[in-house]
Formats: structure tokens, sequence, C-alpha cells
């Protein structure tokens, strides 16, 4: 087999994966690793679950796909779940995470338009950031290596560093249309945002009438023990991005507006060929209703708690842990010596697990993992600490 062909765009393990049976993976050898990966905080509910597998199977037979100029049953039900469990009021539909933030992004820019002059199209986002990788998103993703090689970029943004409350302050103005930040900074490094940060965003957003969005691409749908990451931190956006986890590994995205801010958008102004797709939104309702209804997200922080003791546990014990940080089942070891080395290790000794920021070692593993699997992932990461004691 040869791998010429796909363009150059990943560095990727040398390993070929097959199937998928809840929180383990098999390569083509038939080797198998313990999935504390979850295709990046996507596969919620593990692989080849029955939930997702049947869902699928039922609506493919019916119908996959017709075009936004119809209505379909499976976008409206969805909406109406994801309105349901938030403080939002409308759903628009897209494919992708990056696909979300540019609806977001959109949507401000019209909302800043309609309710002041031309010069209000500011958008600030935060040093640090990740929000995909699409030329919008790209413009307000707070880290150099991802946008150096594409500028030039969208006019019109102002970066400041996260959970600073004076620098903000000190730029903000009329003509700012949005905020865009991570409640938790997840490829920055598992940093979460401080609540009086949040609060004070919040206030200045509604007093110079500028949407506050949050981008819980990664941290959203049941990811911290709550639906929503927003409603752990108590604070209240006007704009959700979220997709990853809204498919269970299947490819969707989505924003929810509040009622001051979707009305923003009519007819024309945005659209996806595949947004909506009765397929993709068969598969999303069976996953909602899976984590919300299974008991899943209401078992996330108990897991949490569980995996965070064991981990502050490890670190007491090996030196080379210098913090371990996040919330739910999005964690964060610090750690002082590589953490790409340290993953290549995992990796060797059958564990998936994702670097992020500086020297940061991500968890984001299915959120209906065991206690069993999580015991079985402490196990090889001491494993792999006592090689580098
Ligand atoms: C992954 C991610 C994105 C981009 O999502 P894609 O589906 O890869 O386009 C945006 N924001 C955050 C916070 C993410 O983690």
């Amino acid at each position: 087999m040869t791998k010429n062909n796909l363009m150059n765009t990943y560095k990727r393990y040398d390993v070929n994966f097959e199937k998928g049976v809840g929180a383990k993976l098999y390569d083509v050898d038939g080797n198998e690793y313990l999935d504390f990966v979850a295709g990046v905080a996507t596969n919620c509910l593990g692989h080849s679950n029955p939930v997702i597998i049947n869902a699928l199977l039922k609506q493919s037979a019916k119908l996959m796909h017709i075009s936004n100029y119809y209505w379909n049953s499976n976008s409206i039900n969805l909406a109406e779940i994801l309105c349901q469990n938030s403080d939002h009021e409308k759903a628009f539909f897209c494919n992708s995470g990056t696909e979300a933030i540019e609806a977001a992004l959109k949507l401000a820019r019209k909302y800043g338009r309609l309710n002041g002059t031309e010069e209000k199209n500011k958008i600030i986002y935060m040093n640090n950031s990740f929000h995909g990788r699409t030329m919008g998103a790209l413009t307000v993703t707070g880290q150099k290596k991802y946008k150096e090689n594409f500028t030039p970029i969208m006019g019109g943004v102002d970066s400041v560093n996260f959970n600073d409350i004076e620098e903000i302050e000190s730029i903000f103005n009329d003509n700012v249309c949005a905020v865009i930040l991570e409640p938790i900074q997840g490829e920055g490094g598992v940093i979460l945002a401080q609540i009086d940060y949040l609060r004070r965003v919040r206030e200045l957003c509604d007093k110079y009438n500028s949407l506050l969005i949050f981008d819980e691409v990664q941290c959203g749908i049941g990811r911290t023990g709550s639906f929503f990451a927003y409603k752990k931190f108590g604070i209240i956006p006007d704009v959700v991005c979220m997709a990853k986890a809204l498919g269970g590994g299947f490819p969707i995205g989505a924003i929810i507006a509040n009622s001051k801010s979707c009305s923003a958008f009519v007819p024309g102004d945005h659209g996806t060929t595949f947004g909506g797709n009765p397929l993709a939104c068969a598969v999303s309702c069976a996953v909602l209703t899976e984590l919300i209804e299974g008991g899943i997200i209401d078992s996330v922080d108990e897991k949490s708690k569980y995996i965070f003791h064991k981990l502050n546990n490890l670190k007491q014990r090996y030196s080379v842990i210098n913090e371990i940080r996040g919330m739910g089942l999005l964690i964060g070891m610090v750690m002082k010596i590589d953490s790409k080395t340290f993953v290549d290790e995992c990796f060797n000794e059958g564990l998936l697990l994702v670097c992020a920021g500086e020297n940061v070692v991500r968890l984001i593993p299915p959120l209906n993992i065991t206690m069993d699997e999580i015991n079985i992932a402490i196990n090889i990461l001491e494993k792999v600490l006592l090689k580098f004691c």
C-alpha cells in the first residue's frame, strides 16, 4: 500500500486503525489500544456504539440528503433538543467546528451592522486560542504557528490576553461587534477561563451591545459534565459554537444563538449545502438523546473526580508532572519533560493521548469510559512515568 497520495498535512503515528469498540481501538495487525483521544473529543460514546449505528442505518435507508430549500424533521428535532438544553432560541447547522466559527463571525458582523454603524465590525479574540483552519477562524486563532504562512487574513480583529480583565477593558468600545473565546482553551493547553473574567467580558458585551461567542467545539456536549460548558461557568453567551462530539463521530457542526442575536440572519445571509442534512441530524439526535437520557453526561462528574484523584496521586509521586488541570473529562497533565516524548511512550504501551499547548498531555476519553478503563490508563501512565524517573 502506497501512502504517497495523501497530502502532507498531518504528522501521523505509524499505525493503521481498522475497527473500534467502546474505548478500544484495533489496528490492522490486531493490536489493541485504549483510546484517550476519542477523535479529539469527538467520539463521546466510544466506537461502534449501537445507538449511533442504528440511527445511521435507519436514516440512511430513508433519506440522506435533500437541500435547505426544503424542511426535514430531523433538523427541526435537533434544533429543538439544542434549544431545550440551552438558553438559546435558534440553531444553524453546518459540518465542522471551523464552519460553526465562520457562522458565528458572520452573525456577529451582521449584528454589528444592524445595531451600530459600518464601523461596528471589530471582533476581539484571545491569545493562545484555537478556532479552526478556515480563513475566518484562523484570523481569530491566537497562535502564530497556525496563521503566519497564510497572511493576509481577515481584517477587523484585535487580540487580547486570555483572563486579563484590564486589557480587554482598555480596548473595548462601540465598534466591537463580538468577543470570541473558548471557556476552556483546548488546543492551547487545557486552560480554564476565570469566572471573574467571563463575568466582566459579559458585562462589557452588554454595555457596548456586542455579542459574546463561546467556542464550545471541544468543551461542549457533555465534556465538562454539563451539556454546555458555559453552564459550569454560570455565564451565558449570546452564541455557542459546537461540533466535535455533536455527531459522536459523524461530521456535524452548529451554532445556537439567543433571541437578541439570532434574528440578525435572514434568508440569503448564510448557508451550506450539507448543513442540517437528515442523516447527520438523525445521528446527532440519537447521540444527544443517549448522552442525556442514558445518563452519560450525569456520570461525567464522578468519573472526573476519580481520574483527577488518581492523576493528582501520580503527580505527588512523580515530579515530572507539574500540574493537573481541566474540567470534567477534558484534562491536561502539565509536564516538566517533553510532552510529545511522553505521549509517544504511552502510544508504545497501547494508550492513545494527545499533546496540547506547551508541554501539556491531554486526556479526553469517550464520556462513557468505564472506571476499569480509567484504571488501565492510570496503570499505563505510571509505567511510562517510571521510565522518566
Ligand atoms: C477542533 C476545534 C475547532 C475546529 O473544528 P474542526 O471541526 O476541526 O473544523 C474549533 N474550535 C475548537 C475549540 C476546537 O477544539
